[in-house]
């Protein structure tokens, strides 16, 4: 299933992408997608919905992020070596982990807003996971039994508040609008490999990123493993599995993000993000 909140900014309604890619209104099913929809009972219960005796929605309204109530959001830093490589740090041994604020999430489409006096403001297409029941400490091999689904993320990053001003990351991370996800929550199921993903991202119709997450130094099980180690994951809590390399950091000259830019960045069969770039 390819779950989505579509309406106007906290006011969002629950949906449904059916076989055509319509978007269909499951409001006369449930109140939101939220952490109860993605145990596997409530995933499991709105797969016997039929989508075409939902209403179909019409228009293109905006999407919001897809799932509600997102309780917190785990980063995994320089876990592509050709990422690590270009921004001049180690593989590191052990995943790298920092939180975004809550705050930041948006919708997929969203407008990024750059920070009064940000001047490297970057982008990162990634890999999200979304946690569908609870996990601690969980064994590598159990890991994905934990993931309701997957969806693209853009972990957008201020680099110099992130790396110029102290020694963790999180200053550069959760400014609001710097989490743009969605535009849909794949079900596991629909998700045959998630370490066999194409993923890309274009700047002003350039493309900058474009790798696969095969190229991950510590694989989505191991993530949801090693997370769950240091702290319980909840339904709902994402994890935003690192970024390849061509971020504006790794660029010769850097290039940082201003005003009018556009992104556009997506992942194989979890669709595609497009943002503009406004004074925040
Ligand atoms: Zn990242």
């Amino acid at each position: 299933m390819k779950l989505v909140r579509y309406g106007s900014s906290g006011r969002e309604k629950p949906g449904l992408i059916d076989g055509e890619g319509r978007l269909r209104d499951l409001s006369v099913a449930i109140e939101d997608i939220g952490p109860a929809t993605l145990s596997p009972q409530g995933l499991n219960s709105l797969r016997s919905i039929a989508p075409e005796s939902l209403p179909r929605v019409k228009g293109r309204p905006r999407l919001g992020p897809p799932v509600a109530g997102i309780s917190k959001i785990v980063g995994v830093g320089l876990n592509y070596r050709d990422h690590a490589k270009e921004a001049g740090l180690a593989v590191p041994q052990e995943p790298i982990l920092f939180m975004k604020a809550t705050t930041c999430l948006g919708g997929p489409d969203d407008p990024i807003l750059l920070p009064p006096g940000s001047a490297k403001t970057d982008w990162e297409v990634e890999l999200a996971l979304v946690i569908g029941t609870t996990a601690r400490r969980v064994p590598v091999a159990r890991a994905l039994e934990h993931v309701a689904g997957y969806c693209v993320a853009n972990d957008v990053s201020e680099r110099e508040w992130q790396l110029e001003r102290g020694s963790q990351w999180d200053k550069g991370k959760g400014c609001d609008s710097f989490g743009p996800l969605g535009p849909w929550l794949v079900t596991a199921d629909e998700v045959a490999d998630p370490q066999a993903l194409r993923l890309w991202l274009e700047l002003n119709g350039e493309r900058m990123q474009d790798g696969s997450t095969a190229d991950m130094v510590f694989g989505c099980a191991e993530l949801v493993s090693v997370t769950s180690a240091y702290m319980t994951l909840l339904p709902g809590d994402v994890i935003l599995s690192g970024t390849p390399a061509g971020v504006g950091l790794g660029r010769r000259p850097q290039r940082f993000l201003r005003p009018g830019d556009r992104l556009r960045l997506g992942i194989d069969g979890l669709g595609v993000q497009e943002q503009q770039v406004t004074a925040g």
